[in-house]
């Protein structure tokens, strides 16, 4: 039999109270350097610790229990009907995917097995830059080079702050640098109207320049940017409102620069054909290095989103949106997605997994959905079975990817509950199938 019985919460979960250099699973930036303690009432941040890691440790997740037909029932017979429902289903689709490296390998193993559809529920933000390097390819940068390297930093058109709340702290105004003995100050510019600035302050932040566009309207701002790099004058005299001006002066200060970072994140610029905002982007940092160095730093990837398209991609060639339904890996990133599918009444089954946030349910829909969810998941309909699942990095250990792409950490089991692995789960039911 498979490992699927309770996650035993011991383990390598640490026996102390206080506990150090915590990765944060709960955005992409996984900071690594949070501190908690455990005691009684459960985990408490007591260090380095954002509202949103907050309220993802702290969050108490006793007494869940899985239903079927909303009916409480023990774990057995939920793995039992979510695999008959499988089973029967002619186009299973696997969405939400918030999880970590081993649960989306589980997905993609039982998508495989069961000739169903994947798709993670940030595929659309993703897609912005998927098809940018798909199409054209880009120059991009690390977390870790941009904190040591970067003196301006080009903030287009996303709120930073609220997807990532310690990406001031942690890259921008950081003290010390492995390449500046004294770290010199730091220009910081946001290209769009009404981004939070808050936390931009501290002994490295320098100039704060604000280029005042409605966000809809950035990619003008930054296409005139790439226009003039490119030794093409702008002949109006504001873009989007934005004087030339002021257009050309940051563009000068961008050439003067070191290591001018453009930072967007997807999710954030949202409207229609914002993939060409990151296209233009790309255009201009790729200008720039003709005569000097300048790179990109895509954010966000939230909820395992930069684990779910790694994985898809090393596992089937292709970063999510991906049918196995023929018996081999289809790509189509217009024809696989889900929210698409489930709107033209496509699939007959919806296998939801969301082990980090509740704020993750699933989408309304009328066909027959198993969700596998951390307790309190948000739930428009009540699905045929759920399941409650331990998230990696609180209540198991795991491995995730960064949103930068080039570091996996690993998560710890810090014994908050013993609730159980979604990959756990999906390979009890892969192996039933
Ligand atoms: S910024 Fe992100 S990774 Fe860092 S502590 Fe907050 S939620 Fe966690």
């Amino acid at each position: 039999m498979t490992n699927w019985t309770q996650n035993s919460g011991s383990g390598d979960a640490p026996k102390s109270n206080a506990i150090t250099d915590v990765a944060c699973p709960f955005c992409g930036l996984v900071c690594d350097d949070l501190e908690l303690a455990r005691d009684e009432n459960g985990l408490r941040v007591t260090k380095n610790g954002c509202e949103k890691a907050i309220a993802g440790f702290e969050r108490k997740v006793d007494g869940a229990k899985p239903q079927v037909d909303g009916r409480d029932v023990d774990l057995e017979t939920a793995i039992r009907a979510a695999t008959e429902l499988i089973r029967k289903s002619a186009l299973p689709l696997y969405g939400g995917l918030g999880t970590d490296v081993n649960g989306i390998r589980s997905v993609m193993a039982l998508a495989d097995k069961s000739g169903g559809v994947v798709d993670h529920a940030l595929s659309e933000g993703q897609y912005r830059n998927f098809r940018v390097l798909q199409t054209r390819g880009w120059i991009m940068t690390t977390l870790t080079e941009a904190r040591n390297r970067a003196d301006v930093f080009v903030v287009v058109g996303s709120d930073l702050h609220k997807l990532h709340p310690r990406f001031f702290e942690r890259i921008v105004n950081v003290e010390q640098s492995l390449v500046f003995e004294q770290p010199p100050k730091r220009t910081v510019v946001f290209i769009g109207k009404g981004l939070d600035q808050s936390a931009v302050k501290g002994p490295r932040i320098g100039e704060i320049i604000t280029l005042g566009c409605d966000l809809d309207r950035v990619g003008e701002v930054v296409a005139a940017l790439a226009a003039e790099a490119r030794g093409t004058p702008v002949t109006v005299d504001n873009v989007a409102g934005v004087p030339i001006a002021q257009i050309r002066d940051l563009l000068e200060r961008c050439q003067k620069a070191h290591y001018p970072v453009f930072a967007w994140a997807p999710p954030s610029l949202n409207f229609p054909n914002a993939d060409l905002v990151v296209s233009t982007v790309s255009d201009l940092v790729k200008e720039l290095n003709v005569k000097g160095r300048a790179a990109g730093l895509a954010l966000g990837g939230n909820e395992g989103a930069i684990s779910a398209g790694a994985v898809a991609s090393w596992q089937s060639g292709y970063p999510l949106r991906v049918s196995f339904a023929s018996g081999k890996p289809d790509y189509d990133f217009t024809r696989y997605a889900i929210p698409k599918m489930l709107a033209n009444g496509e699939g007959d089954l919806l296998v939801w997994l969301a082990s980090f946030t509740p704020d993750l349910g699933p989408p309304a829909t009328k066909i027959p959905t198993i969700v596998l969810g951390t307790p309190g998941i948000k739930l428009a309909t009540p699905p045929a079975v759920f399941i409650p699942v331990g998230t990696p990095g609180v209540d198991h250990g795991g491995r995730i990817i960064r949103v930068d792409n080039v570091v996996s950490l690993p998560l710890r089991n810090l014994g908050r509950s013993n609730l159980p692995k979604a990959a756990d789960i999906f390979a009890a039911i892969e192996l039933a199938l």
